[in-house]
């Protein structure tokens, strides 16, 4: 199928693109042929975020967002930061780059739902549960589209009975929008030496859970961060809170996934963060409606790879541009794929010169991204110095200190599990917090189970003779869904079983194993997790 751009992904940033293409070309009253894909089985399925919503790309976008129905119901009016110890909860003042006045508690999800039906308005052709297995390339190297996964191919690697062919979409230009740690992008990163000039991409694991919370412990518009315990203080991480409309509140942790101690388990610290006495009663009295996890990107400004590549783009998470300290990515995916959707109009109407990374190194994202760029670097000396050195580096140079501070991947961060302390994690109690696989169960994640392995060792012998030996196989731990399990036969030798069915896509095993040996690859479209409004 010939397109003139096919996007990758249909998240903020995809969508965005999309839908700028097709005003642009309104405006100019040229036609343009525009495909989105999107892995999950429907728009918004795959999507988890906070989120908090900062509006400012889409104002961009629609000026009129308020009469079109844009769901940004809830506006924050009222932010918390909180210091905990296992006791107690200390309110700090809320640093600047998280006051959210003017912002929206939303279900990005449903952002996206809604902003599919406008680009579909438009004329977008959106085909969800068709996953970009492959990019396609001409004779020269160049980019000329992408290729969807088959469909009903066996674990045997042969058709089965429900055989369908991928099919080959063809574009003039192609944009990657598919989120924090694509996989279509890192091979293409890969392949072009996209980060030859740029530092690691480095990451954290949030896990979340959506809540229909008592009444009287319902406060819309309270926005609650945290950080300090449950997380040792050598371990960047912290909490987020939100209380939606309809009684509802969004829960979720996150943590640094550069932390050291092949132990910790980010799920368990969730659980723990929820059992703490000025969080529970919040939560005692409801009822868990979802729960999720995604890898975020923390690399930020010194970690924006080279943008374009022969044939394309790059856009949203899947480049890079979340701010950390202000924990939000949505406006600045939706503004890069707007300028990318610019650059390419360009590019097709003749104007070979049209700069993707000039445009954008132009808007509004750049100073943002700069001015935040020290701040998660200086985590590394731990909580203490790093709330001093951010306060420093906020009211004091203003995010224009002299110096770029560098990070390194996280997956370089392990200590061996002999040289680690273990980490004892209280059982669930049901009401609050609770165990993985009835989680997972409420993620709704479904994948056809007769299907070649989705997440594939480069060379299986590592998950025991470096994984297990060396790390107590850390894979067991930081894995959301319980994915990898180490089970030992009669004679107690270790084998690690992979339960790929409930992989919940969250990508944190691509980033985080010690060797780089495992690859996250899409399984077939449609298949993962069904988030309702998450
Ligand atoms: C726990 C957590 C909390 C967050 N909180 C906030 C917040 O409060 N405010 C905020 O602004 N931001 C927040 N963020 C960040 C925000 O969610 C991201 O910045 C934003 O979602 C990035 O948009 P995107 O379109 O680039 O990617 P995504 O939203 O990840 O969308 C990518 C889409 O592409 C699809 N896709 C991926 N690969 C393929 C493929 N090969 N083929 C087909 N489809 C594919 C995915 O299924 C997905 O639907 C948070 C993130 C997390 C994880
Ligand atoms: S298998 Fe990997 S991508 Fe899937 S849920 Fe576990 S850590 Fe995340």
């Amino acid at each position: 199928m010939e397109y003139d751009v096919v996007v990758v992904g249909a998240g903020p940033a995809g969508l965005a693109a999309a839908i700028r293409l097709k005003q642009l070309a309104a405006e100019e009253g040229t036609e343009i042929s525009v495909c989105v894909i999107e892995k999950g089985s429907e728009v918004g399925a795959h999507i988890l975020s906070g989120a908090v919503f900062e509006p400012r790309a889409l104002e961009e976008l629609f000026p009129d967002w308020k009469e079109r129905g844009a769901p940004l119901a809830t506006p924050a009016t009222d932010d918390r930061f909180l210091l905990l110890t296992k006791r107690h909860a200390f309110r700090l003042p809320t640093p600047p780059q998280m006051h959210n006045r003017g912002n929206y508690i939303i279900s990005l999800g449903n952002l996206c739902r809604w902003l599919a039906k406008e680009a579909e308005a438009l004329g977008v052709e959106i085909y969800a549960g068709f996953a970009g297995a492959e990019m396609l390339f001409d004779e020269s190297g160049r980019v000329r589209g992408v290729a969807t996964g088959a469909q009903g191919i066996g674990k045997d690697g042969q058709p089965t009975a429900n055989f369908q062919p991928g099919v080959e979409l063809c574009a003039k230009e192609t944009l990657l929008a598919e989120g924090c740690r694509g996989s279509l992008t890192k091979q293409l990163v890969e392949r072009f030496k996209l980060r030859a000039e740029s530092g690691a991409q480095t990451y954290g694991i949030g896990i979340k859970e959506l809540w229909e919370v008592d009444a009287a412990q319902h406060h819309p518009g309270r926005v609650i961060h945290s950080v300090g315990w449950p997380l040792d203080r050598a371990t960047y991480g912290g909490s987020f809170l939100y209380h939606l409309e309809n009684r509802q509140v969004a829960v979720g942790f996150v943590v640094g996934l550069d932390y050291k101690n092949p132990f910790l388990n980010p799920f368990e610290e969730f659980q723990r963060f929820k059992m703490h006495p000025a969080i529970r009663p919040t939560f005692v009295g409801g009822r868990r409606i979802s729960y999720g996890a995604r890898a975020l990107n923390e690399g930020g400004y010194q970690a924006i790879p080279r943008l374009s590549f022969p044939g394309g783009l790059v856009i949203g998470c899947a480049a890079g541009f979340l701010n950390v300290a202000k924990i939000k990515g949505s406006h600045t995916a939706m503004k890069s794929g707007m300028v990318a959707a610019e650059t390419v109009l360009r590019r097709l109407s003749g104007d070979l010169t049209a700069d993707y990374h000039a445009a954008l190194s132009s808007s509004w994202v750049w100073p943002e991204l700069y001015q935040a760029r020290n701040i998660r670097p200086g985590f590394r000396w731990g909580l203490w110095l790093g709330l001093a050195h951010a306060a420093l580096d906020t009211y004091i140079f203003r995010g224009r200190a002299p110096w770029t501070m560098s990070h390194s991947a996280d997956h370089l961060h392990l200590d061996r599990a002999s040289a680690a302390q273990p980490i004892a994690y209280p059982k669930p109690d049901g009401v609050v917090s609770f165990d993985r696989l009835s989680s997972v169960f409420i993620s709704n994640t479904n994948h056809e189970e007769n299907q070649p392995p989705h997440l594939q060792l480069r060379d299986p012998a590592k998950a025991i003779d470096v994984n297990y030996a060396l790390y107590d196989s850390p894979e067991q731990r930081y894995c959301p869904a319980g994915v990898y399990e180490i089970v030992k036969d009669d004679a107690g030798k270790p084998r690690l079983q992979i339960n790929a069915p409930n992989c919940v896509h969250c990508k944190t095993c691509d980033i985080k194993d010690p060797t780089q040996n495992i690859d996250w690859v899409v399984p077939e479209g449609g298949g993962g997790p069904n988030y309702p409004n998450m």
